[in-house]
């Protein structure tokens, strides 16, 4: 477990930031949902680079994973290029996402399994925006 937090850290910390979702390339019945994060890829994309908020859940290295964290059943699709001025993205609690797209409801829970990831997650991800501030805040 510790190897796959540490893991995260690493990718979190090459980021930089910058990172933008792929866009979906097709939207017919192969479109998914991550139950997580809400974001929108085909499976072929969640296959073939896993979600860019989620990358904890590692569904590029274990595809059946794609099916566990994914849905195709969701309603709604918005497209976000700002997550962090845009209103919307804010009301929709993905204002700290990537830009991509992203539905309004999926109608399926993040099996039990998968949770354990998320809590972990949140809790480095609130670390890393404290010292950010901090850093922010400090230098400013
Ligand atoms: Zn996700």
């Amino acid at each position: 477990m510790w190897a796959l937090v540490s893991n995260w850290k690493i990718m979190a910390n090459q980021g930089g930031g910058a990172a933008v979702a792929q866009i979906p390339t097709s939207f017919g019945h192969e479109l998914r949902a991550c139950l997580r994060c809400r974001l929108v890829k085909t499976y072929d994309q969640f296959r073939d680079s896993g979600c860019e908020n989620c990358p904890f859940f590692q569904m590029e290295e274990d595809h059946e994973r794609v099916v566990d964290c994914t849905t195709p059943n969701f309603t709604g699709i918005i497209s976000v290029m700002d997550p962090t001025r845009s209103w919307a993205a804010r009301w929709l609690r993905i204002g700290r996402f990537v830009p991509g797209c992203y539905t309004l409801a999926v109608s399926e829970a993040l099996p039990q399994t998968y949770r354990i990831f998320v809590k972990k997650s949140t809790c480095l991800t609130f670390h890393q925006n404290v010292f950010e501030w901090l850093v922010e805040y400090y230098s400013s």
